[in-house]
């Protein structure tokens, strides 16, 4: 056996965190994890933490839920794994079938991957292959994204991201990208009225996307909130004057609802709430409930008759990981949409939604919280040194760590993006849990500001 003491050794000493400075890691008192129940982790000292950011935006009902355990088992006493590469497999082709189901619109055909990076790295291939494929001699070979945007860590992805901590470095390895500012810049009006600083956002966006119309393949957004970035929302009608733009124009739309899909949004899929239907729609994270790494790419049949020829001319999609569609995370995915369907999730969760906001209300008071963000079960406080001119805390200061580690003398687990509080919970969250969430960081705000100002 080990000690909690020695697990730690050998983390230092042999494992590379991700998006994890190094220097501070040990000093910021990371938690080890050792197992989970319901919506707790219990890390190597036997405390328990509530989830609050649902293992970075993807458990849905909690830790070892017995359904999606029994799914799992049931599903290795027959495969773990097979190949989807030019083969089928059970689990995979059920799954397909419900989320087509689910899916809004024309959305009709699911290609799998292992998470959200490369689901939108397949998006981009596909919309840029079906463009050549359509028309050779075209002129639309770019795409156009925001700035604050993220949709993954793998090359593609991170090209179309907009994050200039994350991206710049990797700048000689990029394509150019046409790029609309953030709606961050709407969110927070300078000399402007909100619906001014709004107005002024889309006319923009609008102005860029002319401009460059004709040498667009493709828009990508993420619908509902713009995560990583910052969760930032968008003015009300944004993702549906985009689509209208885009199919006017011409041009694909590939919406990454990475982390806003999977009833996160209080619908299953973030884009359904402006009755939008996009040409590509990007899920991971939640779709296994959390259990394990399954993606889908979904699109029409349009985009997928556009790579129909016989094999010789070469018109093959040409992408596949050996883990594609992997028949036990399908069957995890298969037992969370079931959950869904059983429980009623989606009419329960409006409720949920509004108690968060309700409790929310309870920070404005707080005098560093330069705006608290909200779409369905996500949310982002925003902190600053000064509310008036909304100046940030420098980053040395690690106010968003900070604060996250006294909550967890509160029995809650968050992990912020840098000076936004990021609240994530699973979907099974309860009303009583919310509210602990929000008093605790109420607690961890007054008390670890208030420290730096003495
Ligand atoms: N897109 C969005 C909107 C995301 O939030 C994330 C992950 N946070 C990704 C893509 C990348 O997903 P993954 O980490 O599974 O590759």
């Amino acid at each position: 056996m080990y000690t909690k003491k020695q697990l730690e050794q050998w983390d230092d000493q042999f494992v590379w965190h991700p998006f994890t400075p190094h220097s501070v890691y040990r000093a910021e008192e990371p938690v080890t994890i050792v197992a989970g129940e319901g919506n707790y982790l219990i890390d190597a000292s036997g405390q328990r933490l509530l989830d609050g950011v649902s293992s970075i935006w993807c458990n849905t009902f909690g830790h070892r839920h017995p359904k999606i355990d029994d799914a799992i088992k049931a599903q290795l006493d027959k495969i773990a794994h097979a190949t989807l590469l030019g083969n089928a497999q059970e689990q995979s082709i059920l799954l397909a079938k419900r989320l087509v189901e689910l899916a809004p619109g024309n959305l009709s055909k699911v290609f799998f991957s292992d998470n959200g990076s490369t689901s939108v790295e397949i998006a981009l291939k596909m919309a840029l292959q079906w463009t050549q494929q359509r028309s050779p001699k075209t002129k639309r070979l770019k795409f156009m994204g925001l700035t604050n945007a993220y949709n993954g860590d793998t090359i593609g992805s991170v090209s179309l991201g907009g994050i200039g901590l994350f991206h710049s470095r990797f700048k000689p390895l990029l394509f150019d990208v046409i790029r609309a500012p953030s709606p961050y810049f709407y969110r927070r009006p300078a000399e402007q009225t909100q619906a001014e600083a709004e107005i002024a956002f889309i006319a923009e966006f609008d102005r860029i996307f002319l401009q460059n119309a004709d040498t667009l393949c493709a828009l990508i957004l993420e619908p509902g909130m713009q995560g990583a970035g910052g969760m930032i929302t968008y003015p009300e009608g944004f993702l549906r004057h985009a689509r209208e733009l885009t199919a006017k124009h011409d041009v694909l739309l590939i919406l990454d609802g990475v982390a806003m899909g999977m009833g996160r949004s209080g619908k299953m899929f973030a884009c359904e709430h402006e009755n939008v239907v996009p040409d590509f729609l990007c899920i991971a994270k939640g779709l296994t409930g959390g259990y394990l790494p399954v993606a889908a790419t979904i699109t029409n049949n349009r985009i997928f008759d556009g790579f129909l020829a016989p094999p010789e001319l070469g018109k093959t999609f040409f992408h596949g990981h050996t883990y594609t569609g992997n028949a036990l995370g399908c069957a995890a995915a298969n037992a969370t949409l079931q959950i869904f369907d059983d429980e009623k999730v989606l009419a329960f969760l409006p409720k949920k939604i509004a108690h968060l906001k309700e409790e929310l209300l309870s920070l404005n008071d707080l005098p560093n919280i330069g705006e608290i963000r909200q779409f369905g079960l996500a949310v982002g406080i925003e902190l600053v040194q000064d509310r008036t001119t909304k100046t940030p805390f420098p980053a040395k200061m690690r106010i968003g760590m900070k604060i996250a580690r006294r909550i967890r003398d509160e029995g809650i687990f968050l992990r912020p993006l840098g000076d936004i509080i990021t609240i994530m919970p699973p979907l099974s969250i309860t009303f009583a849990e919310i509210t602990q969430i929000v008093a605790a960081i109420r607690i961890g705000i007054s008390e670890v500001v208030h420290k730096m100002s003495e």
